[in-house]
């Protein structure tokens, strides 16, 4: 939760000033409670006698251990994509059976570590995909999907039938010859279930009509399997790709209201198509992660330039890509004088080498100078897990704050961290 005492922020109860001298600038803050509620929003929601019901945190808007060990706490199955997350999940103690193993490129090794590890569900992408899985031995039983392109695609305020055909991802679903001859190599191994299919078309999705119309695709799509294999699909999985809050133009579906509407229209393709499904999932990424995740700067200097006034931060690109990369839009606030009048309209630039390191084209501000503090809200999804270290700035540090305590959860990357891995002479 967000409050302004004597002029400040403060986030969880903890004043942002104090969270700067202790911790430096640039800060991800995570407001814990925030994510808590969120992931409580989605378990308690996404419930229906018809189905057993999993949510699925997609582990890629932002994984640590401490976050591994949240998701844990909260009951939800978690979504990984490479050796890496696998990986991460495992040391915090994150139950494999709850993994969802997913990627358009898992290596055989990472095929290899999930196995090993225990990983529960594997979402299969390609056909060679399947045959190294299938080519594998192992005694514990995992769940397989099968990642389908339903040729719906979402991408923020509209969605489009029949887009994409291209997609790196999934298989098509009107291939139902390579679907048919996956599942087959998927049951010639006796620890593999195929359990049916997966779906995700997109992020920040606001139109429910797209999810609509990936809920009634899939329910003919999965009818016309059940026809050509005799076979059952009692698993369905959603996907992810609810929105969050980012400036006060977006308002997403309630999470409420999109679990609500999702569980409604699976009712109905199962009744529809007879299709007898008996376990649905989603994905959510963004979702629970974004809202409560502020990253805090230190103003620099300040420039005036014929047609714009740029305020300089100590951070940038290398800690919030999304504004280079996707013209992604926020916004911000000085948070040592939130009760000061806005009184100019300025550019929120980073510091570094690259015209497009900006983090906010044209906000409303009070006249910033040096030393304020300069917060950007709902960076919490896709930020330090986008971050790099261009220009060698280092990885800001992470923290996690509630009820007037924070908790430094990841480290701030140091000078020596750059050169850690750093090895040998030249020739
Ligand atoms: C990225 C992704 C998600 C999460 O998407 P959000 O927009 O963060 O909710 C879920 N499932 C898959 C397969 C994804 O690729």
């Amino acid at each position: 939760m967000k409050e302004v005492k004597n002029n400040t922020l403060y986030i969880g109860n903890v004043s942002t000033k104090e969270l700067a001298a202790q911790y430096g600038t640039p800060l991800y803050i995570y407001d814990q409670a925030l994510i808590e509620q969120k992931m409580d929003d989605f378990k308690a929601h996404f419930v229906s006698s018809d189905f057993e019901t999993n949510v699925v945190y997609a582990s890629k808007a932002f994984l640590c251990t401490a976050m591994a060990k949240l998701v844990k706490k909260h009951g939800l199955y978690m979504d990984v994509v490479s050796g890496g997350e696998l990986y991460v999940a495992a040391q915090a103690g994150f139950d494999m059976r709850h993994i969802v193993f997913h990627g358009n490129n898992k290596s055989v090794q990472e095929l290899e570590m999930a196995v090993r590890y225990g990983a529960g569900t594997i979402v299969i992408d390609n056909e060679a995909e399947a045959r190294e899985l299938a080519a594998l031995s192992f005694e514990q039983k995992i769940n397989v999907l099968l990642r389908i392109n339903p040729g719906v695609e979402a991408h923020t305020h509209q969605f489009i039938v029949t887009a994409h055909v291209d997609s790196k991802f999934g298989i098509l679903k009107s291939d139902t010859e390579t679907i048919r001859s996956i599942i087959d190599t998927i049951e010639s191994n006796e620890a593999l279930s195929f359990q049916g299919f997966h779906a995700h078309i997109g992020s920040q999705i606001f139109d429910k009509n797209a999810f609509r119309a990936e809920i009634e695709t899939m329910g003919s799509f999965i009818k016309e399997m059940i026809n050509k294999t005799g076979r059952s699909f009692p698993a369905l999985d959603l996907g992810g790709g609810f929105a969050a809050v980012y400036t006060k133009e977006d308002a997403p579906i309630p999470i409420d209201e999109v679990c609500a509407l999702l569980i409604d229209q699976c009712s109905l393709i199962n009744e529809k198509y007879d299709l007898h499904l008996k376990r649905l999932m989603i994905e959510p990424g963004r979702s629970i992660v974004a809202e409560a995740g502020s990253t805090l700067y230190t103003v620099g200097f300040t420039k005036i330039t014929p047609h714009k006034k740029y305020v300089f931060v100590d951070g940038g690109m290398s800690d919030n890509i999304r504004p280079a990369l996707y013209q992604a839009a926020y916004d911000a606030d000085l948070t040592n004088r939130m009760n000061d009048k806005k009184t100019e309209t300025v550019c929120i630039a980073g510091k570094c080498c690259e015209s497009g390191d900006v983090l906010i084209e044209k906000t409303d501000l009070p006249c910033a100078v040096t030393g304020d503090q300069l917060i950007v809200y709902t960076t919490g999804a896709y930020g330090y897990s986008m971050a790099s270290r261009y220009n060698m700035l280092c990885v800001p540090a992470v923290v996690f704050v509630k009820n007037g305590r924070s908790s430094l959860v990841v480290r701030r990357q140091s000078f020596e961290d750059l050169i850690e891995r750093d090895e040998g002479d030249i020739l």
